[in-house]
């Protein structure tokens, strides 16, 4: 399942589309789309085969929404910018919840 947002159209046959915001930190991207794959959407093709050429990280954003940057912060804790004092979470404009 993913979910295209803002879906407008630019010309005939040629439509942008937003991906859901980062849950982090709320960027979005957007993409141009055929009127075709539009319709595809509509008709529940996968991301897999709506956007083959897309690179992996930019579908993960129409499927969950979660950026690459923040990605790797969940995800390889170990790199730069993790608060490493006992939080769970990345660090920036994060809750630590008293952990
Ligand atoms: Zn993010």
């Amino acid at each position: 399942m993913f979910t295209l947002l803002d879906v407008s159209k630019i010309q005939e046959q040629l439509y942008s589309v937003t991906s859901l915001p980062c849950p982090h930190c709320y960027t979005t991207v957007t993409l141009e789309i055929t009127g075709y794959q539009l319709w595809r959407y509509n008709n529940n093709a996968s991301i897999q085969d709506l956007l083959p050429d897309v690179e992996i990280p930019v579908r993960e954003r129409f499927m969950t929404g979660i950026c690459g940057d923040c990605w790797n912060k969940l995800f390889n804790p170990d790199e730069e910018e993790y608060d490493d004092n006992n939080c769970t979470r990345f660090s920036g404009n994060h809750n630590c919840y008293g952990y």
